[in-house]
C-alpha cells in the first residue's frame, strides 16, 4: 500500500470508528513489511524473525515472514510476491546478495522501500537503506580472540576458514580478521602450512559446516600428518561445529592433543555448549533483538517520511552506490564473559545452555 492508499484508509477507519461510537478508538494498521530470511538451519535467523515479528507487531504493523532454506530462486519467488500482494517495505537478508537487481526493479517500480538487512544486497539502486553489524570489526574481534588465547612464543600454525563468497559479509569479516593476523603471518609468528589463504581459497559456500569440515578433513590429512594446528579461523559458529568434528575425528581434543584455538560467530547455542566443554574458544554475539529495533526505526522513519538514524555514510558500496547505513557493536564472547553477555541481557535462559 502506498502512503496515499494508507492515507484514506485511516480517514475511511478514522470515520468509521467516530460514526459508531462517536470517538476514533483505534489506529489503522500501519503497513504491511514482507521480511525475507535466508534459512532456518541456522539459529540467529530465527532469532531475527522472531525479534523482527514480534517488535513490528508491536508497532502495529502486518508482517509476512517467509525464509527460503538458501535456495536463491525461492527467496526470488518469495519476494516477488510480496511484491504482488502489497507489501510497503521489504526486509531482506538476502542468500546471494548479487541476485535480486531484477526483483528490486519491480519493488521500485511499485514505491516499495527495501532495508537490506544485516547483508548487503549488491548491484542494485533500489537499496533505500542498510541495517547490520559493524561487520569489519567481527573478524578483528575473531582474529583478536585466537592471538590473545595462544599460548607461548610460537610460531603457531593456523588454517584459515571464509564464509560464502556470495555474502559481501564474507569479505568484511575475512579482511577484519587478516589486518590482525597478516602481520603476523609476515613476521613468521604464524604460519599457514596450507598456504590456503584469500577468500577464492578459503570460502565456504552458503556457510555449509559440512563443507568446512570436510575442508579441515583434507587439510589434516594433507598438511599435519606431522606438526600441528594450533588456532583455525572460523567465521560463523556452524562452520566452527564442523571443524572441532573434523579435528576430533582425528585426536585433537585430548590430554596429549589439545584442541587448537578455534573462533565463531553468531552466540550460537551449540557454540556456547562447546566454549563450555572447553572445544570452540570464542564466538561474536550480535544482538538480533537490537538489529531488529534498528530495522524497525527504519521502517518506522520511511513510512512517515522522515529520515532514518544512519551512522554509517562510506563503508557500504553497493557497487551501484553507497548504501545509508546503521552499524551495531559486536561483542566477542567466550569462557570469561559468556554468561554475563548472553544470559545477563536476557539473550538466552540458563535453562537452554546447561
Ligand atoms: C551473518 C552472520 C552469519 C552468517 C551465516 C552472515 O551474513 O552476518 O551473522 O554467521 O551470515 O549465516
Amino acid at each position: 500500500m502506498n502512503i496515499t492508499k494508507r492515507a484514506l484508509m485511516t480517514v475511511a477507519v478514522a470515520a468509521l470508528a467516530v460514526g459508531t461510537l462517536g470517538a476514533p478508538s483505534f489506529a489503522a494498521g500501519k503497513g504491511t513489511v514482507g521480511i525475507a530470511m535466508p534459512t532456518k538451519s541456522s539459529a540467529r535467523w530465527i532469532s531475527d524473525g522472531d525479534s523482527m515479528v514480534k517488535q513490528f507487531t508491536d508497532a502495529g504493523y502486518d508482517v509476512d515472514l517467509q525464509y527460503a532454506e538458501d535456495d536463491i530462486p525461492n527467496q526470488l519467488a518469495q519476494i516477488e510476491n510480496m511484491i504482488t500482494k502489497g507489501a510497503d517495505v521489504l526486509v531482506i537478508a538476502a542468500i546471494d546478495g548479487t541476485t535480486l537487481s531484477n526483483a528490486l526493479e519491480n519493488a521500485a517500480a511499485a514505491d516499495i522501500k527495501v532495508i537490506a538487512y544485516d547483508r548487503l544486497i549488491r548491484d542494485s539502486g533500489n537499496v533505500d537503506y542498510y541495517a547490520t553489524f559493524d561487520n569489519f570489526q567481527v573478524g578483528v574481534l575473531q582474529a583478536t580472540s585466537l592471538i590473545d588465547k595462544l599460548q607461548g612464543d610460537g610460531p603457531f600454525n593456523i588454517e584459515l576458514f571464509g564464509g560464502s563468497p556470495d555474502d559481501n559479509n564474507a569479505f568484511f569479516f575475512y579482511n577484519g580478521a587478516m589486518s590482525v593476523l597478516q602481520p603476523l603471518i609476515d613476521s613468521g609468528k604464524l604460519v599457514v602450512k596450507s598456504g590456503q589463504m584469500g577468500m577464492d581459497k578459503v570460502g565456504t559456500l552458503r556457510w555449509d559446516g559440512a563443507v568446512a569440515q570436510a575442508r579441515m578433513d583434507n587439510l589434516l590429512s594433507a598438511y599435519y600428518t606431522d606438526g600441528r594446528v594450533d588456532a583455525v579461523l572460523s567465521p560463523y559458529d556452524g562452520l566452527s561445529i564442523g571443524i572441532i568434528s573434523s579435528l576430533k575425528g582425528v585426536g585433537y581434543g585430548s590430554a596429549d592433543q589439545p584442541m587448537p584455538i578455534v573462533s565463531g560467530q553468531d552466540a550460537e547455542i551449540q557454540s556456547i555448549k562447546s566454549i563450555l566443554a572447553g572445544e570452540q574458544s570464542s564466538t561474536v554475539f550480535k544482538d538480533t533483538r537490537e538489529l531488529a529495533r534498528v530495522t524497525v526505526g527504519m521502517v518506522d522513519a520511511l513510512l512517515s517520511g522522515s529520515e532514518p538514524e544512519i551512522n554509517d555514510t562510506s563503508t557500504y558500496d553497493n557497487g551501484v552506490k553507497v548504501i545509508p547505513s546503521y552499524l551495531l557493536k559486536p561483542v566477542s564472547v567466550d569462557i570469561s564473559n559468556w554468561e554475563e553477555i548472553v544470559i545477563g541481557s536476557g539473550y538466552y535462559t540458563m535453562d537452554q545452555i546447561k
